[in-house]
C-alpha cells in the first residue's frame, strides 16, 4: 500500500458522533458536525450524518465543494467568516455562513438574491478569545443593519472560544451569551432560530450540568474525530481515540551515535537544540515529514520518540524495536497533525465488519 497514508476507522468517527449527540440531546444541544480536520472527506461526514447530527460545518469552500461532490445534500454551515471573493460559491453550496461583518452580508444577501435564495446568517460575538466576533456593544447595531436585508434570515447568534488564546467556556462569559441572545431578540422583536454555543471545549462545561440557557447548537469537529477534548487534550470518556492513524515507511534503519558533529548553524526548519549524547541508538527515518503533517503532534508507538522532521524525513528513535526499511509505523494524531496529513497524504478508509 502507498505510503504516507492516513488510515481511518470510520466505525469510530461514528461512534463518537453517536455517543455526543446522544449526550447532548436531553440538553436539547444538536451537534454540527464539523468536517475541516478530515478536509470535508465525504466518507466521514455520511458516518456523522448517520450517527445524528443535525448539519455540517466546514471552514474551507474547497472542502464543501469536496462534500457536495462526494453526494452529500446535508445543510452545511460555513463556520469561518466568508472571503468576499467567495460569496456566490458560499451562497450556492451551503445553507448558513457565520458572520462578523456587514459588507460580507450585504454581499451574500445581493448574491442569495440573484439566485433567487436565502442564505442564513450566524453572527459571531467575541467572548474574549479574541479571534473572530462582533464586540458585544457592537452586536445589535449589526443584527439591525442585517435584519432588513433581503437574500439573507438572520437564523441566530453564534460564539467561539479556546482557538486564538485559549480562553475556556465559563459560567460568567457563556452567561453574556445568553444575555446578549435576549437583548437582541427583545431589540428587534424576535426570535432567534439557533445559539451556536461553541466548539468542543465546550463540551465539559454543557455536560457538567452547568446553565446552558438558550444554547442550542455545537459546533463539534476534535471530539467527534480524535475523541479528545481540546483544552488539555485528554481523551473523552466512552469515545474513542484511535480512528486515525498516519502510517509512514522506513527508508533507514541504522544504529548510530545519539550526537552529531561538525560545526553547527541552522538546521532545515530552523535552530534545532544539538542533543546529549546517549550513546549509540536505532535511528530510524521515515519517509514523511513537514510537507505531509505537523510532526511535533505524531504519537509514535510505545516506546519510541519523534526525535525531528524536516520536509520529508522524520527521524524516530526506535528504542529497542528492531525496524527495518520497507517495515511500516503507524503515530497517532493531534489536531493539527491530521488536518495537513488529510491535505496531502491519500487516506485508507477501514470499515470493520460487524460480527
Ligand atoms: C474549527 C471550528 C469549530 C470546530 O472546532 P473543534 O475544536 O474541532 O470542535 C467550531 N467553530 C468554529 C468557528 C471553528 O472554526
Amino acid at each position: 500500500m502507498t505510503a504516507p497514508r492516513v488510515e481511518v476507522d470510520l466505525d469510530a468517527v461514528e461512534h463518537n458522533a453517536r455517543t455526543l449527540v446522544d449526550r447532548l440531546a436531553p440538553l436539547g444541544i444538536h451537534v454540527t458536525g464539523v468536517t475541516k480536520g478530515v478536509g470535508g472527506a465525504p466518507e466521514v461526514a455520511e458516518r456523522m450524518l448517520s450517527a445524528g447530527v443535525a448539519m455540517l460545518g466546514e471552514s474551507r469552500m474547497e472542502n464543501v465543494e469536496r462534500l457536495r461532490a462526494g453526494g452529500i445534500a446535508a445543510p452545511v454551515l460555513l463556520v469561518r467568516s466568508p472571503m468576499m471573493s467567495e460569496v456566490q460559491q458560499v451562497v450556492a453550496l451551503t445553507e448558513a455562513s457565520c458572520n462578523t461583518e456587514v459588507r460580507v452580508v450585504q454581499a451574500l444577501a445581493a448574491a442569495a438574491t440573484a439566485r433567487r435564495r436565502v442564505h442564513g446568517v450566524v453572527l459571531m460575538v467575541e467572548l474574549g478569545d479574541l479571534r473572530e466576533g462582533i464586540l458585544p456593544e457592537d452586536l445589535l447595531a449589526v443584527a439591525a443593519a442585517v435584519l432588513p436585508l433581503r437574500g439573507v434570515q438572520l437564523r441566530g447568534i453564534g460564539a467561539n472560544l479556546a482557538c486564538q488564546h485559549g480562553v475556556l467556556p465559563d459560567p460568567t462569559n457563556m452567561a453574556l451569551l445568553d444575555r446578549l441572545v435576549g437583548s437582541v431578540e427583545e431589540a428587534l422583536a424576535l426570535r432567534l432560530a439557533t445559539v451556536s454555543g461553541g466548539s468542543s471545549v465546550h463540551l465539559e462545561w454543557a455536560l457538567s450540568g452547568a446553565e446552558t440557557g438558550r444554547v442550542d447548537d455545537l459546533r463539534l469537529g476534535e471530539a467527534i474525530l480524535l475523541g479528545v477534548e481540546p483544552a488539555r487534550r485528554t481523551p473523552i470518556a466512552g469515545l474513542r481515540t484511535d480512528a486515525f492513524r498516519l502510517v509512514a515507511e522506513v527508508i533507514e534503519a541504522k544504529v548510530k551515535p545519539s550526537a552529531p558533529w561538525g560545526r553547527v548553524g541552522q538546521a532545515a526548519f530552523g535552530p534545532v537544540p544539538v542533543p546529549r549524547d546517549s550513546g549509540d541508538r536505532r535511528r530510524t527515518i521515515l519517509a514523511v515529514g513537514q510537507q505531509d503533517t505537523d510532526p511535533s503532534g505524531l504519537v509514535p508507538p510505545p516506546g519510541m520518540m519523534v526525535l525531528g522532521a524536516s520536509s520529508d524525513h522524520l527521524l524516530l528513535d526506535a528504542g529497542s524495536t528492531v525496524l527495518e526499511v520497507g517495515d511500516e509505523v503507524a503515530f497517532g494524531l493531534s489536531y493539527g497533525s491530521l488536518v495537513r496529513a488529510t491535505a496531502s497524504c491519500p487516506t485508507t478508509y477501514l470499515t470493520p465488519t460487524i460480527a
